[in-house]
């Protein structure tokens, strides 16, 4: 067992009730994580995408969670209000067997990182721009295990390396870094 730490939980509360699909979480989330930052926008590079059926006004906001490096076994099919949704509709992980979640001209997975930034946000900008309060952010203190091992980056690298190449992956590192240094 891991020595125990205090950490901050970040968590968005989404209320959809109060979700029209205005799609400002999508626009801001690309913008914010373009390179430059707000050079460009473009919701296929969000890292929270609204499945919705305006028909039945109903809009369901998802966040970008863990890559997947196999599909699952089985499905998840949703019926809401009568309305049945895409197999795997409102699943969160970047995964090989659909395109949501993944970064448009490499390929590489996309995660919600809550805006983490230097000096740090005042809240996520998914949630400074939703104008009817869907999004709700709250944080709370808790003890937890130690952070991530070097393992645990060893593993998730080699995950990455094995679906999209050593290449590639190389690639996209060196223009991040060479982004954040410019
Ligand atoms: S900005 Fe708010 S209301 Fe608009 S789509 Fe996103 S969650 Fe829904
Ligand atoms: S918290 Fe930040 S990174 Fe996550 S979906 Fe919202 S805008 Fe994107």
């Amino acid at each position: 067992m891991g020595e125990k730490k205090k950490k901050i939980i970040k968590t968005i509360k989404v209320d959809l009730d109060k979700c029209n699909g205005c799609r400002a979480c999508e626009l801001v989330c690309s913008a914010f994580h373009a390179q430059p930052k707000y050079s460009s926008n473009n919701p296929a590079r969000s890292r929270i995408r609204v499945i919705h059926d305006p028909l039945k006004d109903i809009y369901v906001p998802v966040y970008a969670g863990e890559y997947a490096k196999a599909e699952c076994m089985g499905r998840d099919k949703y019926v809401i209000d009568g309305k049945e949704y895409d197999e795997c509709a409102f699943c969160r992980a970047s995964c090989p067997s659909r395109d949501i979640f993944k970064e448009p001209d490499s390929g590489l997975p996309l995660k919600c990182d809550m805006c983490e930034d230097d000096p740090p946000q005042k809240e996520p900008l998914c949630v400074q721009w939703c104008l009817n309060d869907a999004l709700i952010y709250e944080e709370r203190e808790e003890e937890v295990e130690e952070e991530v091992t070097q393992e645990d980056v060893e593993i998730g690298l080699e995950a990455m390396i094995d679906k999209y190449g050593l290449e590639k992956v190389m690639d996209t590192m060196t223009r991040m870094s060479l982004a954040k240094k410019g």
